[in-house]
């Protein structure tokens, strides 16, 4: 297997492919799986490959509809899963309530149990979703099997990495959707009630820091979430990145998007 050094620019990057790759030889994460990554990855070259403040107040409002919420749920993937197990945990540290479920588009009793094993060896328990028992009316998609003590019965869902089918079909139930995902134009992103523009591990750990900064009630209505006005600035963000990019390479080689330095938090990569 090729060395990976640490001196290379892009190493974080290429460490978590490896993750991923290896997660997929094991089984745990799909091939297609590997390609959602791909595409996500584009994203994050677009956004800077760190949270905006646009995201990290997505993720303070997640963390007050998650406090609030009665039956709060956390959907997991094989990507998720191979991702950000430990991250996983520590949201469903931070908040007991929290029920943790495994669902999956590329279906297999074995894969769901190896997702699952991966979450408990993180410390998450119970893991939901191993023999699920309910059917999403309308979604014909394996993402469609469900928990009753979990998904099936949710009032919020965290959908990290999604398809938008499924993300609709949760909202048909009346379940508010909180997605992840670094792409503002899919469809889970612009379907979901509060899209979170940003890369899986940064979200998930930027809802938990707020989580565990919050104070306020523990039920009562949900706060309202502009997610147009979340999907805009996203897609801002890229806009000035790109025009900037452009304009500055004006006359010489396109430069590469390089992630521009020192405006932000900075970048906590899946590792
Ligand atoms: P939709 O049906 O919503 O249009 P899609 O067809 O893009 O979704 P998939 O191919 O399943 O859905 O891809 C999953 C999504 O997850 C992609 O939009 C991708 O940008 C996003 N994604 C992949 N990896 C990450 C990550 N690490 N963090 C956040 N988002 C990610």
């Amino acid at each position: 297997m090729t060395e990976l050094s640490p001196s290379h620019p892009r190493y974080r990057s290429l460490l978590v492919r490896r993750r991923l790759a290896e997660a997929a030889e094991r089984g745990v994460v799909a091939p297609e799986g590997l390609i959602a990554h791909g595409r996500g990855e584009a994203f994050d070259y677009f956004l800077g490959e760190r949270s905006t403040p646009s995201a990290r107040r997505a993720e303070a409002a997640a963390a007050v509809w998650l406090a609030r919420a009665h039956r709060p749920v956390l959907s997991v993937n094989g990507n998720v899963a191979a991702l950000a197990s430990t991250h996983v945990a520590a949201l469903a540290r931070a908040l007991p309530k929290l029920r943790v479920e495994v669902n999956l588009f590329h279906r297999t009793a074995a894969r769901a149990r190896q997702v699952a094993r991966l979450l408990g060896e993180a410390g998450v328990s119970p893991v939901l979703g191993v023999r699920p028992t309910f059917r999403i009316p309308g979604l014909p998609s394996n993402r469609a099997l469900v928990d009753v003590r979990g998904m099936a019965n949710a009032d919020v869902c965290v959908v990290p990495l999604e398809d938008g089918d499924r993300a609709e079909a949760l909202r048909a139930r009346g379940i508010r959707v909180i997605a992840i995902d670094l792409n503002p134009l899919s469809r889970t992103a612009q379907s979901a009630d509060l899209p979170i523009i940003d890369e899986l591990v940064r979200a998930l750990d930027g809802i938990t820091m707020a989580l565990q900064r919050y104070r306020g009630p523990t039920t009562g209505p949900f706060p309202a979430f502009d997610s147009e006005l979340a999907l805009s600035e996203a897609v801002r963000t890229m806009e000035r990145r790109l025009h900037r990019t452009a304009t500055v390479g004006r006359g010489r080689a396109p430069a590469s998007p390089r992630p521009v330095r020192g405006n932000g938090r900075r970048t906590r990569r899946a590792a």
